[in-house]
C-alpha cells in the first residue's frame, strides 16, 4: 500500500464506497472534515441494481451541486416518459399504465425541488465518486479491505488490508462508519444482529443487450414494463437508449435451481419474443429480506445503508434511504467534530432513522406482495371478450394495488423525526401520515415545506449549510440577535427572509429553525427569551458539555 495514498489525519474512516459511503464522503468532505473511504473493489460502479434515484435523493444532489451533473451523465434520454406499463408480454396485451411514476417527469411541483430520475446505480455512483474526490480532505482507498477495529474513549483504530500487496496496517480516526452493505463486517464487529425475516424469496436479474428489442415490442416508451404472464412473471426496463436492458424474473419457485436457468430463454419467454437476439451481459441472483439491525452503533462506530437495513427493492427505497442515513449522520458528525454538537446529537441518529427504516420497509414489503406472480389470472392472454374481461379485471387490481409503489411521496418526503430528542415539539397536530400522499408541514420534525419562490428559485437553494432561521414575516432584529448568540457557541445559523407571503401560511409560524438536513427543528411566533437553551437542545448539547466547552475555550 502506498502510504501517500492514505489520509493519515482522517477524522472519519468509512468502510465501503457504495452509494451510501460516497454520500457520507460528500457530506463530510463539503464541510472540510478529513475522511478516508476504504473500498475492497478496484473502483465504484459495479452495481446495476438501483434505477430509481428518488425525489429526496435528487434534492440532496441539488444541495451538493451535482443534480444537473447526474442528469447529463444519464444514459437514459431526458425525454423518456416516467411511465410504467403493465402488459402480458412485450408483444402482448396492454393492461394499464402509471404516468409520472415516482414523480420522475420534468415538471415543477411545489412539493419538491428536483424530480426523480431513472438512472443506473453505477452511473450515480460514478457521479458521487467524482464529487467526493473533488474535496481535498476526502481519500478513497480502493482494493483495501476492512479487517477489524479497536476503540477507546478518544477514537478508533481500524485495521485494513491492501488486497494487492497483502499488507496490513492501521488507521486512527475519531469515528468509524460501516457503509459496507448487506454482509457488513463492521456490523458483525460491533456485535449487531439483523432482526426480521431473511431470504424469503429468490429472484433473478439479468442485464442484457438487445438493440432490436426497442423496435420489436408493441408498447409505448416507458421506464419499466411489467410482464404479467404465468410463464415467466417478470419486469424489464432500459439501462440506456442503445439496447441495454435489465430483466427481472420475480419469486422463483422453491424447487428451481438458478444454475439450471438459461437467461436468454427466460427473457424470450417472459417477453414473448421467442426469436429475440440477446447478448447476456450479467446475471444477479438476489434474495428478498426484511431485516433491520438491532443496534446501529457502538461507541464511536456507526452503521448506515444496507449494513443496517435490507428489504425488497419494490418502490426503489433501499439506496435512497441509505443516502438519507448518510445525510443525517453527516451533519451530526460534523457538528461533533467541529465542537458545536453534543453526544445526544449522535444518539439521535438511531432514534430518527430507525422509525424511517421501519415505515419504509413495511411499505416495500407490501409492494413486494403484489408482483406479476400474484397478478396473473387464468385466461389473461386469451383473445375475445372473455380475455378482455379478465384483462379489465386485472387492470383494475393493478391500478388499485400498485399505485402506492409508483406514487411514493408520502414515504419519500413524509418521513419525520418528531420523537427525536433534538426536535422541539410545539404542541400542534402532526400532518396526516400516509404512504402515498404527502402533506407539506412545518410541524417540528417534518421536512421543511418546499416552495418555488417568486423569482423562480427553490426555497431550499437559499438555506445555509448549517441551521437556517427562516423568517416568514416581520422584522429581522430578533433573528439577527438569535444568530449572533448561536455564532458565539460556534453554531452556524443563517437568517433567511425571502419576503414571500405564502411562507407564513405554509410554515404556520413567523419563525422556523431548519436543520442542515432541511428538517424543521423548531418553530414559533416569537424567538425564545433564552436562545442558548434552544440552541443547546437542537445541537444535543448538555449543560455538562457546555461547561466543558467553556473551560476549554
Ligand atoms: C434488484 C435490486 C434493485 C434495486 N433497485 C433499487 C432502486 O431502484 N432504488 C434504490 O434506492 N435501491 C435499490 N436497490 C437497493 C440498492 O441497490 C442498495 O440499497 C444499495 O446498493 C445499498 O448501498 P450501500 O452503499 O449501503 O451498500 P453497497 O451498495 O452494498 O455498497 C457497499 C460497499 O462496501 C464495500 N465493502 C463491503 N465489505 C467491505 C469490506 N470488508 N472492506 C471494504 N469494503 C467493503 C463493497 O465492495 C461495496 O462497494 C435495489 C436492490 C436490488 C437487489
Amino acid at each position: 500500500m502506498n502510504p501517500q495514498m492514505l489520509n493519515e489525519s482522517a477524522k472519519v474512516v468509512v468502510v465501503g464506497a457504495g452509494p451510501v459511503g460516497l454520500a457520507l464522503g460528500i457530506e463530510l468532505g463539503r464541510r472540510g472534515i478529513p475522511c478516508t473511504l476504504i473500498e475492497r473493489n478496484d473502483r465504484v460502479g459495479y452495481s446495476p441494481r438501483a434505477k430509481t434515484t428518488n425525489v429526496r435523493t435528487r434534492e440532496h444532489l441539488r444541495r451538493w451541486g451535482i443534480a444537473d451533473t447526474l442528469r447529463q451523465a444519464s444514459p437514459i434520454a431526458p425525454d423518456r416518459p416516467s411511465t410504467v406499463v403493465f402488459a402480458t408480454r412485450m408483444n402482448g396485451h396492454f393492461l394499464t399504465r402509471f404516468e409520472n411514476a415516482l414523480n420522475g417527469n420534468r415538471e415543477r411541483n411545489n412539493f419538491y425541488s428536483e424530480e426523480a430520475q431513472w438512472v443506473p446505480q453505477y452511473v450515480l455512483e460514478d457521479v458521487l465518486r467524482r464529487h467526493a474526490q473533488s474535496f481535498p480532505c476526502v481519500t478513497i482507498q480502493f482494493q483495501t479491505e476492512f479487517v477489524s477495529f479497536e476503540q477507546t474513549d478518544d477514537g478508533v483504530v481500524t485495521t485494513v488490508r491492501d488486497l494487492v500487496s497483502g499488507d496490513v496496517r492501521t488507521l486512527s480516526s475519531a469515528y468509524l462508519l460501516g457503509a459496507d452493505g448487506a454482509r457488513s463486517a463492521v456490523r458483525d464487529a460491533i456485535g449487531a444482529r439483523m432482526i426480521g425475516e431473511g431470504a424469503y424469496s429468490r429472484n433473478y436479474s439479468i442485464i442484457f443487450r438487445s438493440p432490436e428489442l426497442a423496435g420489436r415490442h408493441v408498447h409505448e416508451p416507458a421506464i419499466m414494463y411489467w410482464m404479467v404472464n404465468s410463464d415467466v412473471p417478470s419486469l424489464l426496463g432500459p439501462m440506456d437508449e442503445k439496447g441495454l436492458w435489465f430483466f427481472m424474473a420475480t419469486k422463483l419457485a422453491g424447487d428451481v435451481d438458478p444454475v439450471t436457468l438459461d437467461p436468454a430463454d427466460l427473457i424470450r419467454r417472459g417477453t414473448g419474443l421467442s426469436d429475440l437476439p440477446v447478448e447476456i451481459v450479467g446475471t444477479d441472483l438476489w434474495v428478498a429480506h426484511r431485516l433491520v439491525a438491532d443496534r446501529y452503533s457502538h461507541g464511536r462506530v456507526f452503521l448506515a445503508g444496507d449494513a443496517c437495513h435490507l428489504h425488497p427493492p419494490f418502490g426503489g427505497f433501499g439506496m435512497n434511504m441509505g443516502i438519507g442515513d448518510a445525510v443525517d449522520l453527516g451533519w451530526k458528525l460534523t457538528a461533533r467534530l467541529q465542537g458545536w454538537g453534543g453526544e445526544t446529537l449522535l444518539a439521535s441518529y438511531e432514534t430518527e432513522r430507525r422509525k424511517v427504516h421501519e415505515r419504509t420497509i413495511a411499505e416495500a414489503v407490501i409492494n413486494f406482495g403484489s408482483t406479476a406472480n400474484q397478478l396473473v389470472r387464468p385466461g389473461l392472454e386469451d383473445s375475445g371478450i372473455i380475455g378482455d374481461a379478465t384483462r379489465n379485471e386485472v387492470a383494475d387490481i393493478i391500478e388499485a394495488t400498485k399505485v402506492r409503489e409508483f406514487m411514493t411521496l408520502g414515504i419519500v418526503l413524509g418521513m419525520r423525526y418528531e420523537n427525536s430528542p433534538i426536535i422541539v415539539p410545539d404542541g400542534s397536530e402532526p400532518p396526516p401520515e400516509h404512504f402515498m400522499l404527502y402533506t407539506p408541514s412545518a410541524h417540528p420534525g417534518c421536512l421543511a415545506p418546499h416552495l418555488w419562490l417568486i423569482d423562480g428559485s427553490s426555497l431550499y437553494d437559499h438555506f445555509g449549510d448549517g441551521f437556517t432561521l427562516l423568517v416568514t414575516e416581520g422584522e429581522l432584529d430578533d433573528a439577527d440577535a438569535f444568530a449572533a448568540t448561536a455564532a458565539k457557541r460556534g453554531v452556524p445559523v443563517k437568517v433567511l427572509a425571502p419576503n414571500d407571503e405564502r411562507l407564513r401560511e405554509r410554515y404556520e409560524a413567523r419563525f422556523a429553525l431548519i436543520r442542515p438536513d432541511q428538517h424543521v427543528a423548531w418553530r414559533g411566533n416569537v424567538l425564545p427569551s433564552d436562545p442558548a437553551s434552544l440552541i443547546d437542545r437542537l445541537t444535543g448539547t448538555t449543560c455538562h458539555e457546555r461547561a466543558d466547552a467553556v473551560l476549554s475555550s
